[in-house]
């Protein structure tokens, strides 16, 4: 019985990556140097693996940025743009492909499926040349094998590769990267103009005999024409794959039934990759299709996407009954999908107690957990380390820090009612508009002010208990002091308190509520150098106090201006954390909301009248699949109103979304019922105004960013008019509000003060014209 690992985070159990990433981009340190530390990182990975007694190492799952766009140096298909001029592809033109360069700025990032980490999108076009241009997977293979450790090169299928690409810029929109198909694949064969020096021959020549091809579009609803691109192109590829082992590799879903037929019936295919945790009909589906004589099955039962530690005795079933069907000596015990996903070692997580530790299992220890019911399949079980598994597993399921009976009941009461404020939007903006007295084309911003050193210096300090109490509350009234005067300066009609006292607007929470846990180390990459480190959602949550209360009484109190309460709406809390596997993801949705929605009811008691309830991720948890989409959408969308059908006609809600894309969701969020909108839009006024364009009636308030807060650049006061009056040619004048794209966290005082100033002069100016 045979293991196998999809891939691995990059990262370094300590970011180690990262760090040497960004000192090489400030040109703290050589080249040489960023190798040095990606060297050191493959290695240890690899020989981590080997140790663990892994039979299917992954190679090439390594990565300077991204995987994707490392197909694409691989294709030698750069965008004109970076004047790529032929050869092997360099740290210049690939970082320049990646974060743009003094001259040009980057390719476009977006989300990899429905995970948080963001790829960067293949830029093709009819006259797109494809030369064989980074030798990365072969190299990588090498290297491991002059370790003497043999491996599986992880290459992005063609297909999957062709479905995430976009036309390029200045090429039709209705071209489709798809039909650029028949020329990728000489890359991948050995058919290319150089015999032999494409990518799957070079392996061969090296010695490799299996090569992973990661095609995870399959788990898709794809068209007709889609899957028989599958088949194409396998077929094609079939004869540069004899004398070699390939296999498919899906995950995130499972994979629909039409397309599992495609490509079990593939015959140059060795194998192919199923997730069994997202999938979860996947077990049914390979019980009632059956699998092929002959053919590996690579069943993906230890988590890639969470930090839970398996249990090994239900996954030891499943893997019985696969086994059963696919035979002994074809089935290969998995990942559901690469590490990456997850955080790299327990082994660091200093501040976790014990009990929660023995819950819990990271990149490392799922390397482990896959090898243990490897060997135990193949007879070899290893009974204390099971033993001990589920003695952890019964620990989690009967320890009172996971159970509180009242959460539960009153979650459970929340199931089939439906929760909504009494006035419809259109009177309760009236009501609301008596008491708040706004001039139309209100003015606000989205909650944080730039966080500078000397903030994140006080929050440090104030953790480590270096400072007192009273020292930090004083540092941070000073701060909001100046942010509130500064807006009343610029003359913002709606205020924010900036957001000094979070680092972050979930663990903010997290923080303060019960049934969180932190980790130190826990890093996963979002994209780039950049990671983030989600809480961990361990037990029924609950709200011990008040959480922001006190912050935003006192920024209150401080101006005769509306003062927005800001809090983080439950379905974004739990998108971005690690959430538990042991109920529903919309059952700790509904704890979550219910908790919010004490906050919520205490700053309105504490005279608070606006309050901004951020749902930045709603969008971003939809799931892969349409037929999945509608439910996610109704618990989402009735969390968020729990939290706020409580209040009062005149207490106004607000609602922040990041990512401009949500067309497809309109509906859902004209359902949410909030009072105003703001999300984030200027980098897409075409695509939202399409949307008002279309007819779709939306009576609340909507403030679609007027600029981008990504950026550095300063908008001038004509070019944010511009902006809004386009947007006033499709949507009612009296609910228009004009706000930028995001919080301003990120930036420069230096930035944000022009900006805003600009901002507030368009507003004012447009007014005079209404
Ligand atoms: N209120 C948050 C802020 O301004 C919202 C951030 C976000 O949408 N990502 O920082
Ligand atoms: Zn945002």
């Amino acid at each position: 019985m045979a293991s196998h690992i999809v891939g691995y985070p990059r990262m370094g159990p300590k970011r180690e990556l990262k760090f040497a990433l960004e000192s090489f981009w400030d040109g703290k340190s050589s080249a040489d140097d960023l190798q040095k530390v990606a060297t050191d990182l493959r290695c240890s990975i690899w020989k981590q693996m080997a140790d663990a007694g892994i039979k299917y190492i992954p190679s090439n799952t390594f990565s300077y940025y991204d995987q994707v766009l490392d197909t694409t140096a691989m294709l030698g298909a750069v965008p004109e743009r970076y004047s790529y001029t032929g050869g092997e592809i360099g740290f210049d033109i690939y970082f320049s492909m990646a974060r743009g360069n003094a001259s040009v700025p980057a390719m476009e990032m977006t989300k990899w499926f429905d995970t948080n980490y963001h790829f960067i999108v293949p830029e093709l076009g009819p006259n797109t040349k494809f030369t064989y241009s980074s030798h990365k997977a072969v190299s990588e293979y090498k290297e491991a094998k002059a370790l003497g450790i043999e491996t599986v090169p992880v290459l992005i299928g063609p297909v999957t590769y062709l479905l995430l690409s976009k036309p390029a810029k200045g090429v039709e929109k209705s071209f489709s990267p798809l039909s650029l198909l028949g020329n990728i694949l000489p890359i991948y064969n050995t058919y290319g103009i150089t015999i032999h020096r494409e990518v799957t021959a070079e392996l061969k020549a090296a010695g490799a005999s299996w090569i992973q091809f990661d095609e995870p579009t399959l788990v898709m609803d794809l068209e007709s024409h889609q899957l028989e691109a599958f088949t194409k192109a396998y077929t094609e590829l079939e004869s540069s794959f004899s004398g070699l082992n390939v296999f498919i590799e899906t995950y995130f879903a499972d994979v629909p039934a039409e397309a599992y037929k495609t490509i079990t019936a593939l015959k140059g295919i060795s194998g192919v990759g199923l997730d069994l945790i997202r999938g979860t009909k996947t077990l049914d589906l390979v019980k009632s299709a059956g699998f092929p004589a002959g053919k590996y099955l690579f069943a993906g039962v230890v988590d890639g996407r969470n930090i839970w530690a398996n249990d090994l005795a239900s996954s030891l079933s499943t893997l019985q009954a696969l086994e059963a069907i696919v035979g002994k000596d074809k089935l290969v015990v998995s990942t559901s999908c690469s590490l990456m996903h997850t955080a790299v070692d327990l082994v660091n997580e200093t501040k976790l107690d014990s009990e929660i530790k023995s819950w819990l299992a990271f990149a490392a220890q799922k390397v482990v957990e896959v090898n243990a019911m490897a060997k135990a399949l193949a007879g070899q079980k290893d009974e204390a380390f099971f033993s001990a598994n589920a003695a952890a597993q019964s620990s989690r399921k009967s320890s009172p820090r996971v159970t509180n009976e009242e959460v539960q009941k009153a979650a459970a009461a929340l199931k089939g009612s439906d929760h909504r404020r009494v006035t419809n939007v259109s009177a309760r903006l009236d009501a609301q508009q008596k008491k708040l007295n706004l001039p139309i084309l209100p003015t606000t911003t989205i909650g944080s002010f730039p966080q500078t050193m000397d903030l994140r210096r006080v929050r440090r300090e104030c953790k480590a208990n270096k400072i007192s109490e009273e020292e930090y509350v004083k540092a941070i009234k000073e701060e909001i002091s100046k942010v509130v005067k500064l807006q009343e300066e610029l003359d913002i009609d709606v205020l924010v308190h900036g957001e000094p006292e979070r680092n972050d607007m979930v663990e903010y929470f997290g923080e303060q509520l019960s049934g969180f846990a932190f980790t130190v180390n826990g890093w996963v990459q979002s994209y780039g150098s950049r990671c983030v480190k989600p809480p961990i959602i361990y037990g029924d949550v609950s709200r011990p106090k008040a959480m922001t209360v006190f912050w935003s009484k006192m920024a209150q109190s401080m101006t005769a201006r509306p003062m927005k309460g800001m809090l983080t709406g439950p379905v974004t809390i739990l998108n971005w954390s690690f959430v538990r596997n042991d109920q529903p993801r919309f059952e700790t949705c509904y704890q979550i909301a219910l908790a919010i929605k004490k906050e919520v009811e205490d700053l309105e008691a504490a005279g608070i009248q606006v309050i901004q309830i951020d749902e930045a991720a709603l969008r971003e948890g939809l799931p892969l699949r349409k037929s999945e989409q509608a439910f996610y959408l109704d618990w989402a969308v009735h969390s968020f109103r729990i939290t706020n059908c409580g209040v009062q006609d005149t207490t106004q809600i607000h609602t922040h979304m990041c990512y401009s894309n949500f067309n497809d969701i309109i509906h859902s969020i004209i359902d949410m019922d909030a009072d105003v909108i703001t999300i984030e839009n200027s980098r897409s006024d075409e695509k939202l105004l399409s949307v008002f364009r279309e007819g779709v009636k939306y009576g609340a308030g909507i403030g679609p960013g007027v600029y981008d807060i990504h950026s550095p650049r300063i908008p001038s006061t004509e070019e944010i008019a511009d902006r809004i009056n386009k947007m006033l040619a499709v949507l009612e004048t009296n609910i228009l509000w004009v706000n930028p794209d995001c919080g301003l966290k990120t930036r420069k005082y230096g930035e944000v003060k022009p900006a805003l100033t600009n901002m507030v002069s368009a507003a004012k100016l447009l007014r005079t014209q209404l």
